[in-house]
């Protein structure tokens, strides 16, 4: 048995952007993960990673693959979904910079390449409530976070903005945890998947 072998299976939007590396480190962590291109694969996962990238082609292919309302289920069925800087940017219910459609599901306001040219690309360190140390944190022609609405917890920040923040079972980064070899935040999103399995198994054997 491998160490997660009771985790569910994680998804990874594998259109464009560089879902590889989420792959890679999720299964350094044990985790096993499907590519997602249909709506087919998606109903194979019990979570999803949204990749960074360029989140205008990535939300122009949801729409046409069907994925767009299908995440959207998949998320109300109470999934654990990951965004990254891109993938961030779609989970927002508010997106400006300019203004585009979004998936809707994480109550913040986002700016799309809102850090200007200073931070358009480059490594930093700032807090985190997952570990002591400061965390190293990859942008690269980042969202910034400008407003979170209730109930959103910011797990880590940079230049006084949220750069990691949760709500339930939605957990969304504007940097690239996956381009660092530091482990933490993806092995907190397993620790989210276990407690979701933990949380269902409890729910059934009530019924
Ligand atoms: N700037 C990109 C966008 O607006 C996001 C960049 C990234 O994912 N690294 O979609």
């Amino acid at each position: 048995m491998t160490p997660h072998s009771s985790l569910p299976k994680v998804g990874i939007l594998a259109v464009q952007g560089d879902f590889a590396a989420h792959a890679e480190m999720l299964q350094s962590l044990g985790a096993e993960t499907v590519e997602v291109r249909t709506v087919a694969d998606l109903e194979s996962c019990e979570a999803l990673v949204l990749p960074g990238g360029e989140s205008t082609t990535q939300l122009q292919f949801l729409q046409e693959e069907g994925l767009f309302e299908a995440i959207k289920k998949f998320v109300a069925k109470q999934n654990v979904v990951f965004g990254t800087c891109a993938g961030a940017i779609l989970l927002a219910n508010d997106v400006q910079h300019p203004a585009q459609e979004s998936l809707g599901l994480m109550d913040m306001t986002v700016l799309r390449n809102g850090y200007g040219r200073q931070l358009a690309s480059d490594v930093f360190f700032g807090k985190s409530k997952l570990q002591p140390t400061p965390m190293e944190m990859v942008f690269i022609r980042a969202p910034v976070i400008e407003k979170i609405g209730p109930g959103v917890e910011v797990l880590a920040e940079y230049g006084g903005k949220p750069v990691l923040v949760q709500k339930g079972n939605l957990l969304a980064a504007t940097f690239h945890p996956e381009l660092t070899s530091d482990a933490t935040v993806h092995r907190h999103f397993l620790d989210m998947l276990k407690a979701n399995a933990a949380e269902r198994e409890a729910v059934s054997a009530q019924q």
